[in-house]
């Protein structure tokens, strides 16, 4: 199981700088391209005679993907990728620093799990983190973005703002939301924070300001206990500043989702935790219990963290449904069906980036393998003991066989 990359260097560039040290580009399909060629498209070629139509289309530069043709003759202005990037299509974005020829695939068109990753910087140190922090000058990353804003597709139904904490240079993020609903307003925006930054009436005036009405927090709360949370997020008074952030935000009517991810730390106070939240925060939009992703921080941590799921199946059917009793809109992510009881799987969602989501063996022969939400192909995978194909199909709508 191997993740689509996203990131990578390209094999050859050439004719292609600026002042900034690096680029936005846009792919473009020959055909798609016609009459319609900004100054950030790029023709993907896939050959010389791809090349020459591009070049009678007007394109100024081109990117070929896997082939070792001389487009020197035709587009003096060119990029070339290795194989792995073949899976590039029209209207995708990629982010190059033409002097290191390193890239990262920006956005794609055809996927509906677009993110944006903020900064690297954060001011949690969470033991599972999937993405761990770096103390960097990342600045950078937001001008990159801020150029990638008006290439992409305006109808596009979803895109997310992940880091590391994206407020920690809120200011410089409020405005990039702001661009975001000025080029998408149709598009829902979903932001990965720790919403520490909430806790500052300022910074959620800001917030409220930007006006997107698809704009929404995704706060993590891993437990009822303050101590907990900060443990597990290791950093002391975490919890006081989320909570009052969370609290901030709904006062101002703005969206905002509970994050709990699931591991050994706060799997066994998984009850509590969805009671407190069902009676003290019954006003937030929707509550994600989330399975882990076994990389970063929490590879590094397993033997604190992992549990099998089947350990906490029946908390998490409770859990679920203490949510939903006070009318809470919950899901589960990350978890395969056959690791959940049967009453809680219509609120089980195929949660994981299409980049890096996977599938075992044992799912080929599986009935509800099209509604499973399968596994992470990214760290290392840790097999459940309760894994098993189901044989019967099932209603996920009415939860009976
Ligand atoms: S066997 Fe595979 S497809 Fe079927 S429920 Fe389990 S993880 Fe999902």
């Amino acid at each position: 199981m191997k993740p689509l990359p996203l990131s990578g260097q390209a094999t050859a560039v050439a004719g292609m700088s600026n002042q900034t040290g690096r680029m936005v580009l846009r792919v473009r399909t020959v055909a798609d391209g016609r009459g319609d060629i900004g100054t950030h498209d790029i023709a993907l070629v896939r050959n010389m005679d791809d090349a020459a139509s591009a070049r009678a289309s007007g394109f100024q530069a081109a990117c070929l993907v896997g082939g070792g043709a001389d487009l020197g003759n035709i587009f003096p202005q060119h990029i070339k990728l290795p194989g792995q990037f073949a899976y590039l299509g029209d209207g995708d974005i990629i982010g190059l620093q033409p002097h290191s020829r390193k890239l990262r695939v920006l956005y794609r068109r055809g996927s509906s799990h677009n993110a944006f990753l903020v900064t690297e910087r954060c001011n949690h140190y969470c033991l599972m983190c999937s993405q761990p922090p770096r103390d960097i000058d990342d600045g950078w990353i937001l001008d990159e973005i801020a150029d990638a804003l008006p290439l992409i597709d305006p109808t596009t139904r979803t895109i997310g703002f992940t880091g590391g904490e994206p407020l920690l240079e809120w200011r410089r993020f409020v405005a990039l939301l702001d661009a975001t609903r000025m080029l998408l307003p149709d598009t829902s925006v979903h932001v990965l924070t720790n919403g520490r930054g909430f806790a500052s009436a300022e910074v959620v005036s800001a917030w409220a300001a930007v006006g997107h009405p698809q704009l929404c927090a995704g706060i993590p709360l891993y437990s009822s206990v303050s101590d907990i949370h900060d443990y597990v997020v290791q950093a002391r008074d975490a919890f006081d500043e989320t909570v009052l952030g969370i609290l901030r935000m709904k006062d101002k009517a703005q969206r905002v989702e509970i994050r709990v991810v699931l591991h050994k730390i706060t799997a066994p106070r998984l009850v509590e935790t969805c009671t407190w939240i069902a009676r003290n925060l019954p006003f937030v939009d929707h509550v994600a219990l989330m399975g882990l992703e076994n990389t970063g921080f929490a590879l590094a941590n397993q033997d604190a963290l992992w549990i099998d799921p089947i350990d906490y199946k029946q908390d998490l059917a409770t859990g679920v449904s203490i949510l939903d009793s006070v009318g809470l809109a919950v899901s589960v992510y990350n978890l395969p069906l056959c690791l959940l009881d049967r009453e809680i799987w219509r609120f089980a969602v195929q949660s994981i980036s299409d980049w890096k989501n996977a599938y075992l063996p044992i799912c080929d022969g599986c009935a509800v393998r099209s509604s499973c939400a399968g596994f992470f192909s990214t760290g290392r995978m840790r097999e459940s003991v309760g894994l098993q194909a189901v044989a019967d199909h099932y209603s996920m709508v009415s939860g009976s066989t």
